[in-house]
């Protein structure tokens, strides 16, 4: 009874350890897109800058669960939960292609275009990773840096 109480602790210890999610596609259609400016403690999302009008994809497959105009800086914007518990969000599109509760596909699946609405100087895709539902309270934003190593658009200098 122990021998089995100790062996399913150790299965259970091995599961919550292993990482949620390590490989995302790379979310603007085009390979001569780039990151123009990465993560840093002033700006916790992943700047992607591309010709307006460039579709965008998600990181990952997932729900869609906002869609549409916000007075955040952000514009046009797509929030996107992922399976892993994570969300990713992309910012100052030119419009959506989307909407909430559509279940969207990762690297393929196009979810709006590059623009430059909201706060933007440029066109591009402003791509945050949260860990928790974005903004609330207690959630916060990874590198998402950390997760972009695969997809068909993904620039041959980033492979
Ligand atoms: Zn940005």
């Amino acid at each position: 009874m122990t021998k089995i109480f100790r062996a399913l602790s150790l299965a259970l210890a091995v599961a919550i350890t292993i990482p949620a999610t390590t490989s995302a596609s790379w979310p603007v259609q085009s390979r001569t897109s780039y990151a123009s400016q990465y993560y840093h403690s002033g700006h916790r999302a992943l700047d992607i800058a591309a010709t307006r009008g460039t579709g965008v994809v998600p990181l990952g497959s997932g729900t869609v669960v906002f869609a549409g105009w916000r007075n955040n800086c952000g514009g046009y914007q797509v929030w996107v939960r992922h399976s892993s518990g994570r969300y990713s969000a992309y910012y100052h599109l030119s419009g959506e292609t989307t909407y909430s509760g559509e279940y969207v596909t990762g690297g393929s699946e196009r979810i709006g275009y590059v623009g430059s609405t909201g706060c933007a100087s440029g066109a591009h895709v402003h791509v945050e990773v949260w860990t928790g539902y974005p903004w609330r309270t207690g959630s916060y934003r990874v590198n998402p840096w950390n997760y972009v190593d695969s997809g068909y658009w993904l620039p041959t200098r980033y492979r």
